[in-house]
């Protein structure tokens, strides 16, 4: 735990600055210890003072999307979490171009641009995170991915905002350079769409709900857990080890998709990871292959398994 509050953040942000703020309830999992220091940052500029005085007090600091890929160490987190709650969303009815504010919900992009009869963001809506975590990820789902539309962001790097064109972010499937280069915020993007109609649109939001309600459980989880190797499908491979439905105290490998670990009460982080070495262990031994982790470890869980899990 910090010793002291950092006189400058105290300073700037007044009673806006929580102390021990249990993480559980900003992330989808529901898990999740305390944080030294939290702040949820409504403006840009919330943003860019918190990540700005916490490098300036010399203490860590994570800029927190939905919590959606999280899996947080019940002994929590050291240092400044940066919540972003950043909403603002401008979109062009003419040029069919859309200005996010990283803390913007992916479902939202896609509702709010269909309804305007804007096509190409409609598979956002099954994806709970904010457009910020959605850059880092390359979040994607129904055929569609935050690299065919992103068209530039603005980030946070060496202290100074600056546009990146897409290319920098050298995304691929789930990846981008910003997993990597963890210093970098992004405070928000640029989307193209096309113009289409909105009735069609909403459609195939519909549809892609329902996909979701059919074969997604809807307990807490952070999605899927595993990247799908080339090739293959994680969560086939985790059910023809026949690990659906085994749990570990309320963590439980969803019986609906292999690929989901859900929290069926109070699922502690070492519940979670305990079935993700299961999960790794078991299709690796019969399959011969390593399942890497989408979901990102946090605190000291991260710092002991992650790099295992990147191998
Ligand atoms: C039910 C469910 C379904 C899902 N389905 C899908 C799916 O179909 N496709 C898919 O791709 N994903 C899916 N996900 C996973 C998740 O929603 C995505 O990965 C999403 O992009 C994460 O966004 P977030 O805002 O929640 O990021 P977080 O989980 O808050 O953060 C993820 C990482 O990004 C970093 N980060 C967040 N915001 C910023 C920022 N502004 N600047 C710099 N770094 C930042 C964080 O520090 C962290 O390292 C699903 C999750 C759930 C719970």
């Amino acid at each position: 735990m910090l010793t002291k509050v950092p006189d400058a953040l105290r300073d700037h942000f007044g009673h806006r600055l929580r102390v021990e703020e249990p993480l559980a309830m900003h992330t989808s999992f529901r898990i999740g210890g305390p944080s030294d220091l939290f702040i949820s940052a409504r403006t840009r500029e919330d943003l860019l003072n918190a990540v700005v005085l916490a490098r300036s007090a010399g203490i860590p600091w994570l800029v927190l999307g939905r919590g959606s890929n999280v899996l947080v160490d019940d002994r929590g987190i050291r240092g400044l979490v940066i919540r972003n709650d950043t909403p603002q969303l401008t979109i062009d009815a003419e040029t069919g171009r859309v200005q996010a504010a990283s803390g913007v919900r992916m479902p939202t992009l896609g509702v709010q641009t269909a309804r305007m009869g804007l096509t190409g963001l409609e598979w956002c809506v099954g994806i709970p995170g904010s457009v910020g975590g959605g850059v880092v990820m390359n979040a994607g789902a129904h055929g569609g991915c935050i690299a065919d539309a992103l068209i530039s962001a603005e980030v946070l790097a060496d202290g100074t905002p600056m546009i990146w064109p897409a290319e920098t972010f050298q995304h691929s499937y789930r990846m981008s350079r910003l997993q990597s280069e963890r210093e970098i915020v992004v405070l928000g993007a640029e989307f193209r769409t096309q113009h289409g109609i909105a009735g069609e649109a909403l459609g195939r939001i519909r549809t892609f709900r329902q996909h979701r309600q059919d074969t997604q459980p809807t307990d807490p989880g952070a999605g899927s857990i595993f990247r799908n190797p080339p090739g293959e499908s994680a969560g086939a491979l985790i059910d023809q080890a026949g690990l659906k439905g085994t749990r570990r105290g309320d963590a439980l490998i969803s019986p609906k998709h292999g690929n989901f670990i859900v929290n069926v009460g109070h699922a502690s982080s070492s519940d979670v990871l305990a079935l993700i070495e299961l999960a790794r262990e078991a299709v690796f031994q019969q399959f011969g292959i390593i399942l890497h982790p989408e979901v990102e470890l946090i605190g000291p869980i991260g710092r002991r398994k992650l790099a295992e899990g990147n191998e």
